[in-house]
């Protein structure tokens, strides 16, 4: 190829480029409740490993997340089982998205932060959904010990290889077109995730999973004692930190009920 020709080609290549972003798909985001609250929890007794909230305590929320990328339909974690004792919804996801004429088989992805029961209990409600997992996470549930705190039970379907599973060992672009990304954030559980998601009006968002618990562990780098590798969370929240100041990214601590509020109540989608 002669000099011209290259320089058409990449010419074209670009133009292509611009043609594909101008018919970008629509990017909505919505927050779903997907547990009841508990008390406040006094965070010291499981949420530092170095004894640093004194007497605080912080009103916990349970949330899911679910996302609208053209016509395609993701579930960001799945919350409580509505038969988990003391915390379970009042309204299952199921319910829930059927407010906004959402099947359940119209789920495209879901995916799962990491393997605890908060995050998992409504899972198995859709089968035909994509599992997207951190692939350490996959490996622990598939394990034949499964480690303390892995909630096995409704990933059965995809364990026994009825529905499909991509068992993620990076980060994954879950559309290929850059808008909703996986995050590889491990240290609360092995193969933990979060999840970027690029909306055009309200800017980035950064859905935390459990990397953090609450905005005072954000702030001071705080690690709970319940927790896999101390190191790799450190590291993740640096990770996250980063990419929120790069990105001017809006932080959402999916426990927190002051960050879950920076999304509208649904049936709003953030845009
Ligand atoms: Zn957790």
């Amino acid at each position: 190829m002669n000099r011209t020709w290259t320089m058409l080609a990449i010419g074209a290549g670009l133009w292509a480029g611009v043609a594909a972003s101008a018919q970008a798909a629509e990017l909505s985001l919505a927050r779903i409740d997907c547990g009841t609250p508990p008390a406040p929890t006094i965070v010291n007794e499981r949420f530092s490993d170095t004894f640093a909230y004194g007497d605080k305590k912080i009103q916990f929320v349970f949330s899911c997340y679910v996302i609208k990328h053209g016509d395609d339909y993701m579930l960001w974690d799945t919350g409580h089982a509505m038969t988990a004792p003391n915390v379970a919804p009042k309204v299952s996801l199921v319910e829930t998205l059927a407010k906004i004429d959402v099947k359940p088989d119209q789920i495209k992805y879901v995916g799962i932060s990491h393997f605890h029961a908060d995050h998992t209990g409504q899972v198995a409600s859709f089968p035909k959904a994509t599992l997207l997992i951190g692939a350490k996470e996959w490996e622990a549930i598939t394990s034949a010990h499964p480690p303390q705190g892995a909630n096995v039970k409704p990933f059965e379907g995809w364990i026994k290889g009825d529905n499909k599973v991509e068992p993620q060992p990076l980060d994954k672009d879950v559309f290929g077109d850059g808008t909703v990304i996986m995050l590889r954030t491990p240290g609360h559980t092995p193969g933990h995730s979060s999840l970027l998601v690029k909306l055009a009006q309200m800017g980035p968002v950064i859905l935390t999973g459990d990397a953090v618990h609450f905005r005072e562990n954000w702030e001071s780098d705080g690690v709970p004692a319940f927790n896999y590798d101390r190191a790799q969370s450190v590291a993740s929240l640096q990770r996250l930190k980063k990419i929120a100041e790069n990105l001017k990214a809006t932080v959402i601590i999916q426990h927190d009920a002051r960050d879950v509020e920076k999304l509208p109540v649904f049936p709003a989608f953030a845009k």
